[in-house]
């Protein structure tokens, strides 16, 4: 019996992009660095992690390469991130290739912001259609102690910039740490009454050794009640082919969205459909999990394209079904 999953048209992926429980991948996301222009506290490990050298990173025609044998297998969408993707010299170049790639649909990417301005004629001609920023905080001096740069006007002014050139939807997230920004949720939820943008609420979740503990969780429900007593019930909005894990809703007549992602507290493991791809050229089937198969060594070696191939297909069989880490609370 053959099987093709609904809205899918792409013959190839018949049967290759599906793991074993069932599930179809078509998203990659890939670190195209591990450099960045802020330390958020959320996300950079307390001990010191020395810097990967240049020769370890996969190149641009590397990464296109990769993309397009992910394409034929049944990838479809794909997200940049880091580190700090912005970083990183010639980004919208790579991201005008990828969006020329067969297949590939949808090519989104998540920043820091802080670049954005700075970038705005190269973001413009890049082709890209949406963003996701990242903005835990509206305070300045927050923002300095929760990234260590003082960098909140330059992060604004890039949300603006991409605002003005029309791109839509930008979708803004927030780790909500409970003694840190815990105090914001209505006035970030706020920015969605006046602007189009799609406010997320991310649960942090504790990977690595971030300085933040375990004590600075909120979860989604916490924070659901707190919009609703502020706003009214919010109203759920319809989920989309695109969209991710965040389960959508609006407040009552508000041009923008609230989104909410629960990796902890109601995680979303049976509906993932995301590989990832490190900036050292390795897939990892997890988002959250460490294990890792080397493609970049295989590609450099010169594997034959149906060998490649065969790495992504092995790694998307074997997706392990959940991410393992446990709600203690
Ligand atoms: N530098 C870019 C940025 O800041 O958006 C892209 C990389 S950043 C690691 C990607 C996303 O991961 C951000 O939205 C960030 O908020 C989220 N993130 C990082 N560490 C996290 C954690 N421990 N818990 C929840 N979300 C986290």
């Amino acid at each position: 019996m053959t099987f093709l999953a609904p809205g899918n048209s792409h013959e190839h992926s018949i049967l290759q992009n599906i793991d074993k429980t069932g599930r179809q991948i078509n998203y990659l996301r890939i670190s195209v660095t591990d450099r960045c222009n802020l330390a958020c506290m959320y996300c950079v490990p307390k001990e010191n992690i020395p810097r990967l050298s240049h020769k370890k990173i996969a190149r641009y025609e590397e990464l296109v390469k990769i993309v397009n044998l992910a394409a034929d297998i049944g990838i479809t969408k794909v997200r940049i991130t880091g580190g700090e993707p912005l970083v990183r010299k010639g980004i919208f170049t790579f991201i005008k290739k990828l969006h020329d790639i067969k297949n590939i649909r949808d090519v989104t990417v998540t920043t820091n912001g802080v670049l954005l301005k700075k970038q705005k004629i190269n973001l413009r001609n890049s082709g890209i259609k949406r963003l996701n920023i990242s903005l835990d905080t509206l305070d300045p001096e927050k923002f300095e102690f929760i990234t260590g740069k003082n960098y909140f006007e330059q992060v604004w002014q890039g949300i603006m910039t991409a605002y003005d050139m029309g791109i839509s939807p930008i979708k803004l997230n927030c780790v909500v740490m409970k003694h840190i920004n815990g105090n914001e949720i209505t006035d970030l939820a706020a920015l969605s009454l006046k602007y189009p943008f799609h406010v997320r609420f991310i649960e942090y979740m504790p990977m690595g050794s971030s300085i933040v503990d375990e004590t600075q969780q909120m979860f989604i429900p916490e924070i659901r009640e707190i919009l609703d007593n502020k706003f009214g019930p919010l109203v759920p909005v319809q989920k989309s082919v695109f969209d991710g894990p965040a389960t959508r809703f609006r407040i009552r007549n508000a041009p923008g969205e609230i989104g909410f992602i629960s990796p902890i507290s109601s995680h979303f493991c049976s509906e993932c459909n995301r590989i990832r791809l490190t900036s050292t050229g390795r897939l990892r089937p997890c988002l959250l999990r460490n294990t890792e198969t080397d493609i970049l060594g295989p590609l450099r070696q010169g594997a034959l394209d149906s060998e490649l191939k065969e790495i992504i297909k092995t790694v998307i069989k074997n997706k392990p079904a959940a991410h393992g880490i446990e709600n203690k609370n």
